[in-house]
């Protein structure tokens, strides 16, 4: 498969530097654009053809167009970092490359080649790098890849055309008053997705299924809902949008801390902040592993003691601790409702590789 070169046609009207320096002063999340945009389409037949970088425009969209229909639709979400010397760096794109062809594979879509992906993601952070906040806080330019069914008919079939892009979008500190943890309502009635389906894609379907259940979670006071497995509704899989850890605070070799994250099972989604996490627990001397872990051993091991941290982890938030458990019936409290240790400390090493300030010992970072 060839790789097409990216054409550059830049805005001849970008944002002026003040106007975009206000958005930066305070972006929040998925509101503001930068000028620009890569587009790649993939006709059967001539594979990938005519990939340009272009300003930021709205699409023409047929009536008929399959992907409104059927939702033949996937994306990712990966961050670039301001460093200390100025310089700019993405975060595992290569991961999110690899899934974004897992997630094609599922849903019957050509694999975009995994250099393609990291072409187009830096050909628009090169372009738009007065975008990316400056070092020093929480902030990143947020790149949301994505690809479409671009054939028009109403069949129920592969499309036989497809548009990807990739468009980008500043981000502030998630968390700007400071860590706050969240409190999670565990869903025993409604599943995200079930053996055998797209649970593990990052496909629209899988956050359409979940928005009514976090509209019932937002009904009991919550601010996530946590989703169990399909068939025995006992399995803790993971939130709408991110990972799930537990924190075993003494549960390690001779007392050292050990983390726990639900194996894959082919329903939840293979998040990349959840596999840098067991690599960064081994660097600072805790266990990880993965396992299957049921609610009732989430409630028992909390009331025993044994259960010392739960957090939720993912691009946009990196670690999220966890606050109140609600299910039915039964209500708690992780680390007394405060951050814990642990995950503060994961959150911090994690981060600091991100934004430059530590030696980037894995080869996480990719420099433009
Ligand atoms: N699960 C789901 C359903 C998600 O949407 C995300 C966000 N991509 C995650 C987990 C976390 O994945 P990652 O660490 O790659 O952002």
């Amino acid at each position: 498969m060839t790789t097409p070169t990216i054409e550059l046609k830049p805005s001849a009207h970008p944002l002026p530097a003040a106007e975009r320096e206000k958005i930066l002063a305070s972006p929040g999340f998925g509101r503001h654009f930068t000028d620009h945009m890569v587009t790649i389409r993939w006709t059967e037949g001539r594979g990938w053809h005519d990939a340009q970088l272009v300003p930021y425009a709205p699409l023409s969209i047929d009536p008929a167009n399959m992907t409104l229909h059927y939702a033949q639709t996937i994306f990712e979400g990966l961050k670039a970092y301001r460093r200390p010397d100025g310089s700019v760096a993405t975060f595992r794109p290569e991961a999110n490359a690899q899934r974004f062809q897992r997630s094609a594979r599922r849903l019957g879509m050509p694999e975009l080649p995994v250099e393609t992906f990291l072409a187009a993601c830096d050909a628009l952070v090169e372009q738009d790098k007065g975008w990316v906040p400056a070092h020093g806080g929480e902030e990143s330019l947020y790149l949301r890849p994505f690809m479409f069914a671009a054939e028009v008919g109403l069949g129920v079939k592969p499309a036989n055309e497809y548009l990807f892009l990739v468009i980008a979008s500043p981000a502030g500190a998630y968390f700007p008053g400071g860590v706050k943890p969240v409190s999670i309502w565990l869903s025993e009635d409604r599943v995200r997705a079930v053996p055998g389906g797209m649970g593990d894609a990052k496909t629209g379907g899988n956050y359409a299924a979940s928005l009514l259940a976090q509209a019932e979670a937002a009904e009991k006071g919550c601010d996530q809902v946590a989703y169990l497995d399909a068939v025995e509704h006992k399995w803790v899989e993971e939130l709408g949008g991110m990972n799930l850890y537990f924190v075993y605070g003494n549960g390690g070799k001779d007392g050292r801390p050990k983390i726990v994250t639900p194996t894959l099972t082919g329903s939840l989604l293979a998040g990349v902040t959840r596999d840098s996490l067991l690599t960064v627990a081994r660097d600072l001397g805790y266990e990880a592993e993965e396992a299957r872990v049921s609610i009732d051993q989430w409630q028992a091991d909390t009331e025993n003691g044994t259960l010392t941290e739960v957090f939720a982890c993912g691009t946009a938030a990196v670690i999220t601790p966890v606050g109140t458990v609600k299910r039915a019936g039964a209500e708690w409290q992780q680390s007394g409702g405060e951050p814990g240790e642990v995950t503060m400390k994961l959150r911090e090493t994690l981060l600091n590789i991100q934004r430059g300030t530590s030696e980037d010992t894995h080869g996480w970072m990719h420099p433009l």
